[in-house]
């Protein structure tokens, strides 16, 4: 148990805290894929090779090119799937733009929320408590739709600091008007939510949904939870 006494401002990660990030993307990757295969008429080797595993390579090698090392990550999945139908010789910048718009509005729009996500937020904010998102990933709490129950987001992108930089948990709590120690991080990134948020003075639980293991080179994690109904308050 938690003694929310205790705190004033609670930070919280996103993909993989608050939504389901993979399960997200590979339906939105699928939705992609889909719509490539349409345009190479449904069958034959080229649809093979768009495939959402290939879409995910290929955003991750593209974004570890050095042009695209302060990129953002719209300008690096666009160019994923511009990479993509070249493979496949589809000369077409249009049609690369139109998947590129269809995947950023269906990922947001069906982005799967933790089922406990909502109604912990919500208790904490019915206790008077402040919350925040810090996220290394493109989703604010607007285009979550969560703003209802979440005060600020901080998105690393925007703010120029990146988890596990313990700057940025320094950037949020001062943002915030919160002391360090009066604050509670949770998040299921060993290094970049508890071991980051610990070194800037915070106080942290691990989020460990899926039974991992802590990296054994590690401080062990202060609290330990399997969902967020662990703590509701
Ligand atoms: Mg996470």
């Amino acid at each position: 148990m938690i003694d929310w006494d205790g705190y004033r401002l609670v930070t919280v990660d996103g993909d993989g805290t608050l939504w389901n990030f993979e399960l997200t993307l590979r339906r939105a990757l699928q939705r992609t894929a889909d719509q490539f295969a349409a345009r190479l008429g449904g069958v034959g080797p080229a649809v093979e090779q768009v495939t959402p595993a290939e879409l995910r390579r290929l955003r991750d090698e593209v974004s570890a090119r050095p042009d695209y090392a302060h990129a953002s990550m719209d300008e690096i999945r666009r160019a994923s799937f511009a990479e993509a139908a070249a493979r496949v010789s589809i000369d077409d910048k249009e049609f690369v733009e139109g998947v590129f718009v269809d995947y950023k509005d269906y990922r947001f729009r069906h982005l799967v929320h933790y089922s406990d996500a909502r109604p912990f937020l919500t208790a904490l904010r019915r206790l008077g408590l402040l919350v925040a998102l810090v996220t290394n990933g493109n989703t604010n709490a607007k285009k979550a739709a969560l703003c209802d129950v979440i005060d600020a987001s901080f998105v690393a992108y925007d703010v120029g600091l990146k988890k596990p930089d313990p700057q940025i948990y320094r950037h949020v709590v001062e943002r915030m008007g919160v002391e360090a120690h009066a604050t509670l991080h949770i998040g299921d990134d060993p290094i970049e939510d508890v071991d980051a948020a610990r070194a800037a003075g915070l106080s942290t639980a691990w989020l460990d949904r899926e039974g991992a293991q802590w990296p054994p080179t590690l401080d062990p994690p202060a609290r330990r939870l399997t969902s967020l109904a662990d703590c509701m308050p």
